[in-house]
């Protein structure tokens, strides 16, 4: 069978990981999580004390870029690849609500975003690959065969979030994860470099009231119908 790419973007929080896990299970594809990336990014920032808008700021970040190294390793236990900065495993540490505050800042970097990019590009290079983010449909994969564009209201998606983050233990009230979650919404729909928009041929879901399982079933008769074309 013919193997395609398979682009979903959208807004935080609207299951576009969860999508993106179950297509490419459901295919026998990769999936790329790239707001992975932009977190460890973040983390990195965070742990050499480089976050803030100085240039000084910024430039230093920027020359410690050739120092981040990046990789995605399966854990065969979860089903899903982890996330490894410098490797050490920072799956946990990168999905707190204090990396989540400051990602959006560190992925309005030019310098940042090109890196990425080019590995995501790297990642994609013999398809069969779910990537799911922000600019995979406009920038990264802008010939993808499917391109879906995620979004949902900014209070259902702080609702899901915010029972994520209890789950896990982490004490975060409602309203700060709803302001989190529109003010990256702001950020990444209004940075210069590669902003947050549908892609012209992207198909758009709004999830607010559908459940998972239906809306898995119909992208996934998307993709089959593609991939059979
Ligand atoms: O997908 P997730 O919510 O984990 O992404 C975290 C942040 O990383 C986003 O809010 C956005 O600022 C940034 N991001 C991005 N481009 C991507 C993926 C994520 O700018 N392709």
């Amino acid at each position: 069978m013919r193997k395609i790419t398979i682009a979903i973007d959208g807004y935080s929080s609207t299951g576009k990981s969860t999508l993106a896990k179950q297509l490419a299970k459901a295919l026998g594809y990769i999936y790329v999580d790239t707001g992975a990336m932009y977190r460890a990014v973040t983390l990195f920032a965070m742990r050499h004390h480089l976050i803030g808008d100085s240039e000084d700021t910024v430039t230093k970040l920027v020359a410690l870029l050739p120092e981040i190294h990046l990789k995605f390793m399966y854990n065969d236990a979860l089903g899903f690849a982890e996330m490894y900065l410098n490797n050490e495993n920072v799956e946990k540490e990168i999905r707190t609500l204090d990396v989540s505050r400051m990602v959006s800042k560190i992925a309005t970097i030019k310098e940042v975003r090109s890196k990425l990019v080019d590995m995501q590009k790297q990642m994609g290079i013999d398809k069969g690959i779910v990537m799911d983010g922000r600019d995979i449909g406009t920038v990264v994969f802008p010939e993808a065969e499917l391109k879906i564009f995620m979004t949902a209201s900014p209070e259902t998606r702080a609702a899901r979030r915010y029972k994520e983050l209890l789950d896990k233990g982490d004490e975060v009230t409602y309203e700060e994860v709803l302001k989190n979650v529109q003010s990256r919404d702001h950020i990444d729909s209004h940075r210069k470099v590669s902003p947050l928009q549908r892609a012209a041929e992207a198909i758009v879901f709004d999830n607010s009231d559908m459940g998972l399982e239906e809306q898995f079933e119909r992208i996934y008769n998307y993709a089959l119908r593609i991939i059979q074309k």
